[in-house]
């Protein structure tokens, strides 16, 4: 399975070859793996850190309390439901006990997080929290120095981190406000990217 080429399947495909993943050990503890979801073309697509235990029964990400606040700053803030954006983790099955994914598990996802922004081609793509910003901007700096500025990523696409939904839950008012801030800059971004 390992010698797949990730490179020439579509999204259903992939999803396929996750599906049968054992390239980690986190596949022993899986319920699901949990591939990802909404428009396979959408131009906002949204990047976690990885299932907790309901997405894990569910097979589905951010179906959690973290989910439930996403899809109201996704309202709030940029006026979209979750079915027409694009949301897939760093890793695709759950760590135990909702631990950090360790690098090599990080590692071994990496191609399918990969292939699947390469096939859903956004124009924007916000993080959230520290391990999706890490992996897609490719930098040790963590998220509170990082966040509050738009990147440009690659072929035009802009890259916005922002807090993961969990880190809000905790943090309060003053977090979920400069959060709200980062989803305008992604508002802001669409638009430009898209004129209408
Ligand atoms: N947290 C994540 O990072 N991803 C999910 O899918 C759910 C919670």
């Amino acid at each position: 399975m390992s010698d797949v080429d990730l490179g020439s399947l579509d999204l259903a495909e992939l999803a396929g070859v996750a599906a049968g993943c054992t390239l980690c050990p986190l596949s022993d503890g899986r319920l699901n793996v949990v591939f990802g979801t909404g428009d396979p073309n959408a131009d906002l697509m949204f990047v976690g850190e990885g299932p907790g235990a309901e997405e894990d029964k569910q097979g589905l990400p951010f179906v959690g309390r973290s989910g439930k606040l996403l899809d109201e700053l996704l309202a709030q803030e940029i006026g979209l439901q979750r079915s027409a954006v694009y949301i897939a983790n760093v890793v695709k099955c759950r760590p135990p006990e909702n631990r950090d994914p360790q690098p090599e598990e990080i590692a071994a996802c990496r191609p399918y997080l990969q292939r699947q922004v390469e096939l859903v081609a956004p124009r924007v793509l916000v993080t959230l929290g520290n391990f999706a910003m890490k992996v897609m901007l490719d930098t040790t700096e963590g998220i509170t120095r990082v966040r509050g500025r738009r990147y440009a990523w690659a072929d035009g696409v802009v890259l916005v981190p922002t807090y993961h939904p969990a880190a809000l839950l905790r943090g309060g008012g003053e977090r979920i406000a400069e959060a709200r801030a980062d989803f305008v800059r992604a508002r802001l971004s669409l638009m430009e990217a898209r004129p209408s």
